[in-house]
């Protein structure tokens, strides 16, 4: 199959590069010319385990190519996906849609012969009609079936996700898109990866549903936690009580600062704005919405009481910045709301992340950005966990303590036990671990 993907960030990147493995012929297309040229370069825009190599090989292989030029690749496709931003719209939270109709615009005038125009980004439920209705009035002539693929990665793992997905939801009602998304996917269904085929609005609700669900379920678990800490009981004891219920499941429920990153919360809000616009709210996920938001805050004052209360004129440490590990991603990481909170409180921050420290600098104003964990420690009062890499895992907790104003560590991702850390003289701080953590 000719594939043509529109957008080559987080999503568009990688999943051409995956299609392009599975040995079709793809053309990634970017509007950020800087983005192009360094991928045409061979150099990798995103940090994302796995996919220098990948799009090395398939670069090199003829089957991956890089332009700014939509209309050349889009005029020879079998299918055109739309892999665009959909950001929160500035002041009412709904996702803001202009790059993807803007795309529709272009694709509409680039098309020729049948193409199937595969919206990917994620999308509030009516928007592939609307796809559809633009590219009819900018071009009436025009043979296109215009269906809707969610994406389901998760960043840092993103290839594997792609390569692997519990599922691959496609809406159309079209035989002809039908058969190009077929073969398209063919080489994962082979891999006994299920295809969902649904009509266009239901699969643009699956995905809302689905994040909304997962944001739900992590706030679940960071409510059981504080509740945890009132009543002495352990969390990752109950977590592994209730996930062992096939029902509920193990995953996503590790309490932790609240969740973040480019999806959860413009996808949780965007559900909210169209559940209200319809007359039909979804009250769970406007809660789920506020409780988290109040959490990042919440998190900042559990290290200031950790650090013993006055945080003014005294240094923390932070160490992950990026709103997961393996990602360089910093949109909405919570380490943005927390740090802010130990700043408003006096604080002088200093902080490492191993990926994510280009991409936080320009968003962190005033924060100390450090080369090691143990530089980030030195002549701190508290060393904050924010997000968990496995170069965390297993700190020289004596040498950390040798560079610290005060040992104190607050382990806001549970990665310690509390035995191990007090046996170095550390006073530690965990999420939902017994009494006073
Ligand atoms: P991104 O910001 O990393 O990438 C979007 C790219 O599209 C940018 O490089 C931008 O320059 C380019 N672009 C915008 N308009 C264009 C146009 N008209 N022509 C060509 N290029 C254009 O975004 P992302 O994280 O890859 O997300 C894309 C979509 O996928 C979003 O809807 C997101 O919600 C969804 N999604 C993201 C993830 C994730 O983990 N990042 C997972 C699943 C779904």
């Amino acid at each position: 199959m000719n594939i043509v993907m529109i957008g080559s960030g987080y999503v568009g990147l990688v999943s051409g590069v995956c299609f392009a493995d599975f040995g079709h012929q793809v053309t990634c297309v970017d509007k950020d010319e800087s983005k192009i040229a360094a991928l045409k370069a061979g150099r990798i825009p995103i940090y994302e385990p796995g996919l220098q190599d990948l799009v090395a090989k398939n670069a090199r292989d003829g089957r991956l190519s890089f332009t700014t030029d939509l209309a050349g690749p889009v005029k020879a496709a079998d299918a055109v996906f739309i892999a665009v931003g959909t950001p929160s719209r500035r002041g009412d939270g709904h996702a803001d849609l202009s790059y993807v109709y803007a795309a529709a615009r272009e694709i509409a005038h680039a098309v020729e012969g049948f193409t199937v125009v595969v919206d990917k980004s994620t999308v509030p439920v009516g928007t592939g009609d609307e796809v559809e209705r633009i590219i009819r009035e900018e071009n009436p002539g025009a043979d296109v079936s215009v269906c809707s693929n969610p994406e389901f990665l998760r960043e840092g793992a993103a290839i594997s996700d792609f390569k692997r997905p519990d599922r691959i939801v496609v809406g159309t009602t079209d035989e002809r898109a039908r058969a190009v998304m077929n073969e398209i996917y063919r080489p994962l269904f082979l891999n006994t990866s299920p295809m969902i085929f649904t009509d266009r609005r239901t699969a643009e609700l699956i995905k809302y549903a689905a994040n909304a669900f997962l944001a739900m379920k992590i706030t679940f678990i960071n409510e059981v936690a504080d509740l945890c800490e009132k009543l002495g009981a352990d969390v990752q004891q109950v977590a592994r009580g209730i996930g062992a219920d096939n029902r509920i499941g193990a995953k996503f429920l590790h309490a932790g600062p609240g969740y973040g990153g480019s999806c959860f919360p413009k996808d949780t809000l965007a559900l909210v704005k169209t559940a209200q616009d319809h007359d039909s709210p979804m009250r769970l996920i406007e809660t789920t919405v506020a409780i988290n938001d109040q959490r990042k805050r919440a998190m900042a004052r559990k290290i200031v009481r950790a650090a013993g209360g006055d945080i003014h004129g005294r240094t923390i440490a932070v160490l992950g910045l990026t709103f997961k590990p393996n990602t360089d991603d910093m949109r909405e990481a919570p380490s943005l709301s927390i740090i802010q909170g130990l700043v408003d409180a006096g604080a002088k921050v200093r902080a490492y992340d191993p990926e994510g420290t280009e991409q936080a600098r320009p968003l962190l104003e005033g924060v100390t950005f450090c080369r090691s964990p143990y530089e980030a420690a030195e002549g701190a009062s508290a060393i904050a966990i924010v997000t968990e890499w496995d170069q965390f895992r297993a700190l020289d907790l004596a040498r950390l303590k040798d560079v610290m104003a005060e040992p104190v560590l607050v382990d806001l991702r549970n990665i310690y036990q509390a035995e191990e850390v007090t046996r170095h003289g550390f006073a530690y701080t965990s999420i939902g671990r017994g009494l006073g953590t």
